[in-house]
This record gives structure tokens, sequence and C-alpha cells, in this order.
């Protein structure tokens, strides 16, 4: 019996030695494996395109792990992006790029700008004269960080991804914000982003000119799919595997079929923040992962909302209520999308004629001897996608 249990507490010490070899032996293993392990895992480029809403804010982690941050959605945004940031523990943006200066880019920039350490600020040179736009420079300034000039040819000081601007190529009117989006490229080994802000055809043009390689697996839809960027020259040129369209709820009908279909026929697979939230592309070098699948490359139908109806809302003015007889009155519409055919009828004394404009305009009418004194109404009906809109204005011959 004794004998028995001796043997038996030996052959546990044995298990148990070879249990502690096999723990150590497994241990130094560990030691020398899990760096190479977690090299392996930090070697890849994550691009976030955060959901803001309507608007766009990229996040680029590159592999050595530095942080571009692109753009910051609406005001209200500045919050999702910087809880976003936080919970992936980033504590300073190396490069923070306003790609124009429009709200629904800038407006949460502030308060990404006082949330993190903030050590480089790229913008387009051109001013604003909204308070989105001073709001920005005022958190920039509080930083005591100044602002470099965005343009075609500027690299960013990044080591581990090729990093550069290829637009804008020219300067353009104060007016057209879009055209001067900062356009970047970015690419890691065989992989390549471009990420073009709002540009839109004529900067697409202005960029293909330049003979820049533009090339690149993920396009970042320009201007939230509008129908006026992304024109299917521009996609020959860049030739994406991958579209990310940033979109929200708007009244602008962003993504257009024009866009979408022009996707679809190029063959891009298309990712959009409104159908599936945050999208986060990896890329290792070599291939490209998404967390998302590509939503559906049909457009969605439009439907004629009454919210969609009170975006647009017609109007008419004369240049002279007050017009002499047999001089000549000038209409203007505005309202709908400049072009937009309508109608207009002036109820004179005598009778009604009509006339066919163009919303945005001028259209010259001779009022001949309109009788004085008789206000003569004038009726404008324009038709745009399937619904009719109406306005009124008068004059009074003199
Ligand atoms: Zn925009």
């Amino acid at each position: 019996m004794d004998l028995t249990v001796q043997m038996e507490e030996k052959q546990v010490g044995k298990h148990s030695r070879i249990v502690k070899l096999a723990l150590s032996i497994l241990l130094v293993l560990s030691i020398l494996v899990v760096p190479n392990c977690s090299q392996a895992a930090t070697k890849t480029m994550t691009v976030h395109f955060i959901n803001v809403g309507q608007g766009d804010s990229t996040w680029i982690h590159t592999p050595d792990g530095k942080n571009i941050v692109i753009d910051g959605g609406k005001k209200q945004a500045g919050t999702t992006v910087v809880d976003y940031l936080k919970k992936k523990h980033v504590k300073t943006i190396d490069v923070l790029i306003a790609t124009h200066p429009d709200s629904d880019h800038i407006g949460g920039l502030p308060k990404i700008i006082q949330s993190f350490k903030i050590k480089n600020v790229y913008a387009p040179k051109v001013s604003h004269t909204t308070k989105t736009y001073k709001d920005f420079l005022k958190a920039v300034k509080q930083k005591h960080v100044k602002i470099k000039t965005a343009k075609k040819g500027v690299k960013l000081p990044m080591q581990s991804v090729d990093a550069a601007f290829v637009g804008p190529v020219k300067t353009y009117s104060n007016s057209d914000t879009n055209d001067w989006s900062a356009v970047l490229r970015v690419s890691f080994k065989r992989n390549s982003f471009l990420f073009t802000g709002d540009a839109a055809n004529r900067a697409e043009k202005d960029m293909m000119h330049t003979g820049e390689n533009l090339h690149a697996n993920v396009l970042k839809v320009g201007h939230h799919g509008s129908q006026y960027s992304t024109s299917s020259t521009f996609l020959k040129k860049v030739k994406p595997a991958y579209a990310v369209i940033s979109v929200g709820k708007n009244s602008y009908g962003h993504p257009t079929k024009a866009t979408l279909d022009r996707l679809k026929k190029a063959k891009v697979k298309i990712y959009r923040t409104d159908k599936s939230g945050h999208i986060i592309a990896t890329a290792n070098g070599s291939s490209i992962k998404f967390n998302a699948k590509p939503s559906s490359t049909k457009a969605p139908v439009k439907k004629t909302t009454s919210k969609n109806a009170a975006a647009y809302k017609l109007n008419a003015k004369l240049d002279n209520t007050h017009p002499k007889q047999y001089s000549t009155v000038h209409l203007m519409v505005k309202g709908l999308p400049n072009g937009t055919k309508y109608k207009a009828v002036f109820h004179y004394k005598s009778k009604n004629t009509s006339y066919n404009g163009k919303v945005g305009k001028t259209l010259p009418v001779k009022i001949s001897r309109a009788s004085t004194s008789y206000r003569v109404n004038v009726d404008v009906t324009a038709t745009y996608k399937n619904k009719t809109y109406h306005a009124k204005t008068s004059f009074l011959p003199k």
C-alpha cells in the first residue's frame, strides 16, 4: 500500500516537472514569438471613414503609428470624431487636413484640434468669411500651429507611407470652394488611396492634365457622390477597385444615381457610410480588407417627400417694379437648380402673355403699351423632378 502511494507520488512529481518544463519552454517561445507577432500586426495601414452623417472625416493610421486626420464633419460631428479617436487611443494628430472651408468638412475641426496634440495642419490657400471658418482658424492659432499650404506636390512628413497632395493644381475663385479641395494620395507598398474632398469635374480635369499618378485602389468619392464629381474619365485615370462614399441625410440627392451608375459601369465596389456606418479599410501593402460589405450598387429610389419639397422654394424678382411703357423689365427666377425651365405668365390688362425662361438666367421682357396704373401680375411655374413649383411677382407701369 505504502509503496504504491509512494510510487504514485513519484509519478505525480515527474509529471509536474514535465509540465513545468513544457511551460517554461512555452514561455521562452512566447517571448521570442510575441514581439514578432505584434510587429506583424501593426504592419498595416488602416483607413477609417468615420460616419459623420452628411460630411467627411477620415482617419489614417499608418504602419508606424502616425495619425492623419482629413476633415472633421459638421460642427455637431466633432464629438463623434473625438470619441472615435479617443477610443482608439489616439493622443497626437501628426497631420490634420482641412480639405476646403465648407462647414460639412471643417465644422468639427475646432473640437478635434482642442482635444488632441496637433503637430501639422494643412489647408488650401482659400479664405472664407463664414463663422465656421473663423472658428477653425482660431482653434489652430490657439494651438500655436501654423497652417501649411495644401497644394499639388506638397509631401506630408511621413516615413512608413508615401503621402502627397495631387490637388489643388490651380487657384480658383473664392466661391468655388469645392474645386479648392486638397486632394491627398496615400500609398503603402502596393496599396493606394485617393481622398478627393469635394473636388468637382473642373478640379478633376486639372489634376488629370498634370500627368500626376492618380491611380488608387480605394477612392474616397468626391463631394458625397454629387453628379458633378467622379467623371468617367477621372475614374478611368484613378482605376479604383473600391469606392467609399461619405454621406448622410441630405437634400442634395447625394449620392446621385449618375455617379453610382458611373461607378457601377467601372465595376467599382461601393461602400457607403449611410448604409454601413464607420467603414474601415485595412491595407497590408498587398491587399485591402474592409470591415463592411459593399452596398448594393443600385441607386436608391428617390422619394419626393415633403421634406425634399421644402428644400426648394421658387422665387421670382423683377429689376423694375415701376417701369415706363415700352420699356424692358428683367425677370430673375431662383430657387431651383440653374437651367431648370420655367414659364412666366404676364397678366396684362388686355391679355395674358407667356414667356419661357431658365432658372438663374435673366429674362428680358418688353412690356409695350402696358396700361399705366394697372398692376401686372406675373405667375411663374417650373417643374423639377416631377414636382411643380410656383412663384409670383408683379409690376405697376407708370
Ligand atoms: Zn462636402
